[in-house]
């Protein structure tokens, strides 16, 4: 059976203070459930400080493409990897609409962070326009063959999928059960149709507006393996009740 993943992504929030009480808040709490959080690169010290030797592994929310060299602002695999990082997040939504990341990039930068060692977080999903406008599959198919023509599929061995339909994050509407499968149940066969066994054994997150009301009507569909959690993984409680859900 595939584990089921849970991950909080802080994005830009949180300071030494605040991340000190909600670590140790999550803990204890979540002693023996695997889960992660990625946090903004300035605290990835006081995270590996915090939870070293717990089941929570911590991660980072964006890497440079690059190994190294004179490109100021970024942040490599390998110091990543100095922080004890486990995980980090690629192609999320506001990287590629905000900062205009492309597929191309998007894929160089999970395979940057393959090379060292990290695990990827790969997000794909569609906009609301693209939803109605009936692309769903054919958007998230794109964003997946891009990092499979470049990496080839048997990378995703070592990788997690999120599927974050864009509508979805940050605005309290949930995919519900249904289309939130639909789309899992879609990327596993495509991944299926170049290799079963990567396939099986391919955690795929869902992710958007996940609360603890709505984890456990999730994480029971077939096909989503846990979640990419944003606002409330930023509340202990929330984000206690939902890995519980996943370890269930
Ligand atoms: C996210 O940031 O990836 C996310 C899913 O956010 P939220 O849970 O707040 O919708």
């Amino acid at each position: 059976m595939r584990k089921k993943l849970v991950a909080g992504n802080w994005k830009m929030h949180g300071s030494l203070v605040e991340n000190a009480a909600l670590l140790a808040a999550i803990k204890p709490a979540l002693q023996g459930i695997e889960a992660a959080v990625c946090v903004p690169f300035p605290y990835l010290g006081q995270a590996q400080a915090a939870l070293a030797g717990s089941s929570i592994a911590w991660g980072a929310q964006n890497l440079s493409e690059q190994t190294k060299g004179a490109f100021t602002g970024e942040v490599s695999a390998a110091m990543l990897v100095d922080f004890g990082c486990r995980y980090v997040i690629v192609g999320h939504s506001e990287r590629r609409s905000l900062y205009g990341e492309s597929d191309e990039l998007v894929a160089k930068k999970y395979m940057a962070a393959q090379a060292a060692g990290l695990t990827p977080i790969l997000c794909v999903g569609e906009l609301l326009a693209e939803r109605e406008a009936g692309v769903t599959e054919a958007v998230v198919a794109r964003q997946l063959d891009a990092v499979i023509a470049a990496a080839g599929v048997a990378s995703l061995a070592r990788a997690v999928v999120a599927y974050e339909p864009v509508w979805a994050i940050g605005t309290g509407k949930t995919a519900t059960p249904e289309q939130a499968q639909a789309v899992h149940a879609f990327i596993r066969s495509k991944v299926a149709a170049l290799d079963v066994g990567v396939a099986a054994g391919l955690v795929i997150q869902y992710g958007g507006s996940v609360k603890a009301s709505n984890a456990a009507e999730l994480f029971i569909q077939p096909d989503i393996d846990g979640g990419l959690i944003g606002g409330a993984s930023l509340v202990a409680d929330e984000f206690v009740a939902i890995c519980r859900a996943a370890a269930k």
